[in-house]
């Protein structure tokens, strides 16, 4: 399989895909989703950028998350994956991945929408990885509803407690780790800007996590800490198929973009690698935007 270095055309890279409809209880499993997606077991190739560095990544049992946590190990550090109870099976998929790439993995589960489960899994991960100098808040919830007035306060609730409430608790727990030279790379969305009508909850908690992430990267520069953001466009991960998105609509995901075709997670993990990696020293408070061709601000 070509490696994501090898020169080829983003059209062709990956086929277009058509999934059949589908679903899975929140929050989804990867080993269940049809078709499979690249997490880059296969396809990724290190090259040295991110020797030695101890990572935490939230969410990092499947999709996006997953992809980041084998990319981080092809490129030299070691990770704590956090995750939800229910996805054991794929959370250790991705630690037998990493630890046969050389790395150590360490598999944290619980649910971040807990606040004292915040500090607790910034805690353990820190002494598990010897130390803390990479953080990714990935970790996020997508539940569609058709209509406002079946939105209700507890779901609201729920996907802002977990969406961008965790990333504060994340981040002040962290803080009392994370040395100078190291990162926080938080997890956005095209939805940020393009809400759909039945994503109300989970747009405006992408919309706070650019305008966090910009606020932050500010205060934290001085004391040599970078903070970015990667908002990702339309990717095949587990999070559609769990009541992410109308069931309707999953044929035709991801055909709308200039690309014409959906995005793979490991599409994703270059911009985490170089937002994470000391050679972009001077970019702060930028959101990358990951999304096969939509504008965005
Ligand atoms: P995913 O389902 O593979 O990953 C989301 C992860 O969030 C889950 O694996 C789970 O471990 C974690 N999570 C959810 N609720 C949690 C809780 N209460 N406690 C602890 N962990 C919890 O799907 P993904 O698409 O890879 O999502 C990763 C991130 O990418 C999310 O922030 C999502 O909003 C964002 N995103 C995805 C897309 C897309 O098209 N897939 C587009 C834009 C942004
Ligand atoms: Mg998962």
């Amino acid at each position: 399989m070509k490696d994501q270095l090898t020169f080829q055309n983003p059209v062709s890279r990956f086929p277009v895909i058509s999934p059949p409809k589908q679903s899975q209880e929140e929050p989804g499993l990867d080993a269940e989703l049809i078709p499979q997606t690249d997490r880059g077991e296969q396809s990724y190739r290190g090259t040295g950028r991110l020797e030695g560095r101890r990572a935490l990544i939230t969410g990092s049992d499947s999709g996006i998350g997953a992809a980041v946590a084998i990319a981080f190990a092809r490129e030299g550090a070691d990770v704590a994956i956090s995750y939800l109870p229910e996805e054991q099976t794929d959370a250790e998929h991705v630690a037998q991945v990493i630890e046969g790439s050389g790395r150590r993995a360490f598999l944290i589960p619980g649910d971040i929408s807990d606040p004292e489960f915040c500090t607790q899994l910034v805690d353990e991960a820190a002494s598990r990885l010897g130390g803390l100098d990479a953080l990714v808040n990935n970790a996020g919830r997508q539940i569609a509803i058709e209509s406002f007035e079946k939105l209700t306060d507890e779901q609201v609730q729920h996907t802002f407690d977990v969406n961008i409430l965790a990333q504060f608790r994340i981040v002040r727990a962290a803080l009392r780790h994370l040395p100078e030279g190291a990162t926080i790379v938080n997890t956005t969305s095209i939805q940020a800007y393009k809400p759909s009508t039945h994503l109300l909850d989970y747009a405006s908690t992408k919309a706070a996590i650019n305008n966090f992430s910009k606020g932050l990267a500010q205060q934290l520069a001085p004391r040599g800490i970078r903070v970015n953001a990667v908002a990702p466009g339309p990717i095949w991960t587990p999070l559609q198929v769990s009541q992410g998105q109308p069931k309707d609509a999953l044929p035709e995901f991801g055909k709308h973009v200039p690309l014409g075709r959906a995005g793979q997670p490991t599409e994703l993990a270059p911009a985490y690698v170089f937002l994470t990696s000391p050679e972009s020293s001077y970019v702060i408070g930028e959101t990358l935007n990951v999304n096969g061709g939509t504008p965005s601000p």
